[in-house]
């Protein structure tokens, strides 16, 4: 796509490290109660993929979580939409595109431990550790990147790109457009 500047990680990339990331999980949550938690809308693609590596059995749901608007984290987090089932005792895996300052998460994890649940963790494709502006452990990183601002394999500029199968980073010309 002309758009694109540079591929920064290719799909076989991607799907080896997600191949990589399901069997780390499956040994972990062998004996525990797994429910996946996606993060609207950016972790759709990922939360597909991982869901359908890791061998056992889960439940999943998705919230919508944002803090986000434009080309930068505002630090503002609302619940934009919410899950329906209780997640008393159960241990929550966030599913993640992205880290940038971490302050969703951080919220997130916040709000979830507040519910109940037997623990929390975090899968995330991507983190940029240099953004962080709060201290979120995260127990699986897919790949730890430079401040760019990335597209694709969920990630969006302006609702476009998310559909890519790999992960880019956009031509300058495309934000003069
Ligand atoms: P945080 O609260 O960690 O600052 O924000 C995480 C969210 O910011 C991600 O879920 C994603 O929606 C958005 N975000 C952060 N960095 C990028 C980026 O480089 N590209 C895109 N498309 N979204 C990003």
């Amino acid at each position: 796509m002309s758009d694109i500047k540079e591929v920064l990680i290719s799909e076989e990339e991607i799907q080896n490290k997600v191949k990589e990331l399901g069997k780390k999980i499956t040994e972990d949550y062998r004996d525990k109660n797994l429910f996946l938690l996606g993060i609207l809308k950016g972790a759709v693609p990922f939360m597909a993929d991982i869901m359908r590596k890791i061998d056992l059995d889960l439940e999943y749901d998705f919230m919508d979580v944002s803090s986000y608007q434009g080309t930068r984290s505002l630090g503002e987090v609302r619940i934009l939409k919410d899950i329906s089932t209780s997640i008393v005792g159960k241990d929550i895996l966030i599913v993640e595109d992205i880290i940038d300052t971490g302050i969703t998460l951080n919220y997130l994890t916040k709000v979830l431990k507040s519910r109940g649940a037997n623990s929390i963790e975090i899968v995330t494709m991507l983190s940029k550790p240099s953004r962080r502006k709060v201290d979120l452990p995260v127990k699986y990183n897919g790949f730890e990147i430079e401040d760019n601002f990335v597209i694709g394999y969920g990630m969006d500029y302006d609702e476009k790109y998310r559909a890519l199968p790999y992960i880019g980073i956009l031509d300058e010309s495309v934000y003069t457009k």
